[in-house]
């Protein structure tokens, strides 16, 4: 259900119910009047557009879900204890159990409308204590709490753990907080650990941005009529309209929150047409082995030799369907799905450059007006490129797609301007928006520059990187294959 649609007053009021709002709570966190909501929900008015979505906002801010039935609200925690993270997805529906507000209560401060999460956590006896019963008087209708139950009675008494509510964004992010953890458990160590100055040093030289996508948010200017596009410059004085939605990451990644308010049709159109596509497009085979939902629906990407889509009734396994599946002598199953359409590489690191421009501080934008003239335009698509690298890295799932930005201080350096971190799942791409007025050079090798490495040093720790080239602005046939193989099996020729 799109996040524009008119609640009906039965889903407002089961809302309410679930956050343990009153009618006043739901009036002063929406900016309505009391009597719009008690009208509203005994069916007798309805608001108007503007206080419809201002109503429904306010309680998706507060994590309730819209479905087609009716309502639910849901955590997507993130736990981290010293013997790794896990996430915990907790969905309650007014009927299925008791309110949300009990069993976030057990983690924090509740005082409705109010709910805040501490998160640091220690695992005491008082606080299994509470899980237990909670879980007692509800798991037969919520069996997923099972999991929190075992993890906390897992850990010694006294061992702290932290609850995020939302998984980390980043590399850096996760760092930070896994620093913060080992403190907590090991007070008496000095803080000289290796990540800590890793990070001191990061974080003297850069600025860090991490848009959320778990939340509405748009970037930019509200009102339409102080709209300035990104990337042409245009206003609506000189023509542009702003009358459709702009993602700042495509919603085939699974962003439904995150967009961007000055951003012209005439360049959202551009971009969805020219070179969005062939981002979506390298991504399919990620897009469905991580079940990433696009608009409602899980993703299936067909190939003329074979398709690959998710079993919606069979616990979502991944089902690769192709006439060519070859089996070699260690036990190494090769599906060949054929060729996907025709892709110009230039323009996927246009596309993650584009996302980058999309979210990074209006200040910055000065200094990379030929970036995006070679974003929007296609301007100096002669010009070589920087490398982007890429890794599968040991972070928690996310609905959606991720973007942190690494920005310079300093004005000049050997080093990137901004650097960007994007991540579709465990799959993450590390490139630099090429062509700032910032930047000393052309940023070419920079991965193997040294002061490069010593600042970003957590790159280190991520155990394979392979650098790309996209710099290819022709059209080219990728062909796409799938390999499974037994873990004892050799991998290209080395041992495993
Ligand atoms: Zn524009």
């Amino acid at each position: 259900m799109a996040s524009e649609t008119i609640p009906r007053p039965e889903q407002v009021r089961a809302a309410r119910s679930l956050l343990g709002w009153s009618q006043q709570d739901l009036a002063a966190k929406a900016g309505v009047a009391i009597s719009t909501i008690a009208d509203f929900e005994r069916g007798q008015r309805s608001p108007i557009p503007n206080n419809a979505l201002a109503i429904r906002q306010a309680l998706e801010a507060a994590g309730v879900l819209f479905t087609e039935t009716g309502v639910s609200h849901g955590f997507h925690w993130t736990f981290m204890t010293e013997r790794g993270t896990s996430g915990l997805i907790v969905t309650f529906t007014p009927e299925a159990a008791g309110p949300v507000i009990d069993f976030a209560s057990i983690f924090g401060k509740v005082e409705p409308p109010k709910v805040s999460i501490d998160t640091i956590q220690c695992a005491t006896p008082e606080l299994r204590n509470k899980v237990h019963d909670y879980v007692d008087r509800h798991a037969a209708k919520t069996p997923h709490l099972f999991r929190l139950r075992k993890m906390l009675d897992d850990m010694p008494d006294g061992e702290f753990f932290l609850l995020l509510p939302t998984p980390p964004s980043s590399t850096a992010e996760q760092f930070r907080y896994e620093q913060v953890l080992h403190q907590l458990n090991h007070p008496q160590e000095q803080p000289l650990d290796e990540h800590l100055q890793v990070f001191g040093r990061l974080l003297e030289k850069y600025d860090l941005c991490m848009p959320r996508t778990d939340k509405h948010f748009n970037i930019g200017n509200a009102k339409k009529a102080d709209r300035t596009c990104r990337f042409c410059g245009n206003s609506r004085k000189t023509g542009a309209q702003f009358n459709k939605e702009a993602h700042a990451i495509p919603a085939a990644l699974g962003n439904k929150y995150l967009k961007l308010a000055d951003e012209c049709d005439d360049c959202n159109q551009y971009f969805g047409d020219k070179i969005e596509p062939t981002l979506v497009e390298l991504l399919n085979i990620q897009r469905v082995f991580l079940g990433i939902e696009a608009r409602g629906s899980l993703p299936t990407v067909k190939f003329p030799g074979g398709r690959l889509f998710r079993d919606g009734n069979n616990d979502k396994m991944m089902v690769v369907v192709s006439e060519k599946i070859s089996e070699d002598a260690s036990g190494v199953l090769t599906a060949q799905l054929g060729t996907g359409k025709p892709i110009v590489p230039q323009s996927f690191y246009r596309a993650l450059s584009k996302i980058a421009l999309s979210v990074i501080p209006e200040q910055e934008l000065p200094a990379l007006a030929k970036t995006i003239r070679w974003v929007r335009y296609g301007e100096s698509s002669e010009a070589p490129l920087p490398k982007i690298a890429a890794a599968v890295v040991m972070l928690p799932p996310d609905p959606s797609a991720q973007i942190t930005l690494y920005i310079r201080k300093e004005p000049h350096s050997k080093m990137p301007h901004v650097l960007c971190e994007f991540r579709l799942g465990c799959y993450m791409y590390v490139y630099a928006l090429p062509f700032s007025e910032r930047d000393d050079g052309n940023l070419l090798g920079f991965f193997e520059e040294e002061e490069f490495k010593q600042t970003f040093r957590h790159y280190a720790s991520v155990p394979s990187w392979s650098q790309q080239d996209y710099s290819g602005n022709q059209e080219i046939q990728v062909l796409q294959s799938i390999r499974l193989q037994p873990s004892n099996a050799p991998i290209d020729g080395q041992p495993s």
